[in-house]
């Protein structure tokens, strides 16, 4: 192993692809600061129990993926594998839910952890922002995440995601829809592990992605079929709301997702340029959540959209994003006096609120506009002992070339 390698199923973001990555951080949770949506920061590391009883014991995350650790203190920690059980812990612990403004809405961005299998699209460290709206039962807000989502995919300038749409029910339908899926999956050809499975959470059975087993799920009762009325009322209401925002999204009843807390509207965006990693995010609604960690009962929904899958999309897409200079004005200095006065000048066009940049180190006119070029600045200022003695400076226009001395 090289010194300079990062852990198996990490990567570094660098200049100059990290500037895509900040600003699809930045594009997904435009839509949510505009919409009422506070910025919460939560710990990188929680005690491990609040994901056990929060994401569920009989989920892959829980049970294979999850880094935990013991403190000198015989903490139990993990490092998080995910946002909404510790954004929800942080709401309870600060009583948001009691300042009497439901729902809280609130936006986080960060790193999460899961040991999983590392392949294009699936690391062990990765980038997710986030939304939650906490203690309301409204389809308008699972409308307004859903069409947020929408938004902030297709201002990156994403086309081929889709949405898939289904409803999960609640605690008076999917107990009954649970069993007879139960029956169904028991009569199955299924191996040790799946069979486990149907006992413990027969819901994620339908999520198995190999084909000999999504052959035998053909018959499987549909969840649809289930549904008690308010349910249904539920989710016909959130289709239509997103339908009139003219969000195009697909019913997909088999859509179960990874996490034990989801009932009725559950989402997931698919992008159709990666491969089997196609999920770049995904959510829904968490009612029994808060209660499950603890908490009163505070009806949820939330989404988390995957940053890295997400810049994987843009270039399955060949979308290139219009991303500004960050430099306008280099300057370069030639000779000892003109270091001193140039860099006086960058300091001050900084002040100003201009973004300025040096050729530092003293190199020669070539490479410092070498430099300069790189930088994407606009202007370039040169200055040298003549130019000072007149009090002057060469501001050159990049673009058409032209170079006029300007006073100091
Ligand atoms: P998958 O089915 O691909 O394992 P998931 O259901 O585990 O995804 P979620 O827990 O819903 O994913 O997380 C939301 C988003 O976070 C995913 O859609 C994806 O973009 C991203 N994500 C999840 N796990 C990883 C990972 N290991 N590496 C990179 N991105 C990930
Ligand atoms: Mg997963």
């Amino acid at each position: 192993m090289s010194t300079f390698q990062a852990p198996k199923g990490t990567y570094d973001l660098t200049p100059p692809r990290s500037a895509t990555f900040l600003a699809v951080r930045e594009a997904i949770s435009a839509p949510l600061r505009d919409s009422g949506y506070g910025y919460i920061e939560t710990p990188g590391f929680e005690n491990v129990e609040l994901f056990a009883r929060g994401v569920g014991e009989s989920t892959d995350i829980v049970t294979k993926e999850m880094y935990t650790l013991t403190t000198k203190g015989s903490d139990q920690l993990a490092l998080r594998p995910e946002g909404t059980a510790s954004v929800l812990r942080a709401a309870l612990e600060a009583n948001l839910h009691k300042a009497g403004n439901l729902p809280v809405k609130l936006w986080y961005s960060g790193s999460y952890y899961r040991y999983e299998r590392p392949q294009a699209g699936r690391y062990r460290h990765f980038s997710q922002v986030g939304a939650e709206a906490i203690g309301t039962e409204d389809p308008v807000l699972d409308a307004e995440l859903i069409i947020l989502a929408d938004q902030a995919y297709r201002s990156l300038g994403l086309r081929q995601f889709r949405i898939l749409l289904n409803s999960l029910g609640d605690k008076e339908c999917r107990p009954v829809y649970r069993e007879a899926l139960q029956t169904f999956l028991r009569d199955l050809d299924l191996d040790e592990e799946t069979r486990r499975r149907i006992e413990i959470n027969p819901l994620r059975v339908l999520d198995d992605k190999r084909a000999d087993v999504q052959k035998q799920l053909t018959d499987a009762p549909k969840l649809r079929d289930y549904l008690c009325d308010a349910c249904k009322a539920y989710h016909e209401e959130v289709r239509a709301l997103i339908t009139a925002a003219g969000v195009v999204f697909e019913d997909d009843e088999k859509l179960v997702r990874g996490l034990d807390y989801y009932t009725r509207t559950t989402f997931e965006f698919v992008h159709d340029g990666l491969g089997s990693q196609s999920a770049v995010g995904g959510g829904g609604r968490y009612d029994g959540l808060s209660e499950m960690i603890g908490g009163p009962e505070l009806p949820s929904v939330g989404w988390a959209l995957g940053v890295d899958r997400t810049v994987l999309a843009l270039e399955a897409e060949g979308v290139e994003l219009d991303l500004p200079a960050t430099t306008s004005v280099y300057a370069v200095p030639l000779g000892e006096e003109a270091r001193r006065v140039l860099f006086g000048v960058v300091t001050e066009l900084r002040r100003a609120g201009i973004a300025a940049d040096f050729a530092f180190g003293g190199r020669g006119l070539k490479g410092a506009m070498k430099s300069a070029n790189r930088s994407g600045a606009r202007y370039t200022l040169v200055a040298g002992e003549r130019d000072l003695a007149e009090g002057v400076v060469q501001l050159k226009d990049m673009e058409s070339g032209e170079q006029t001395a300007v006073p100091l």
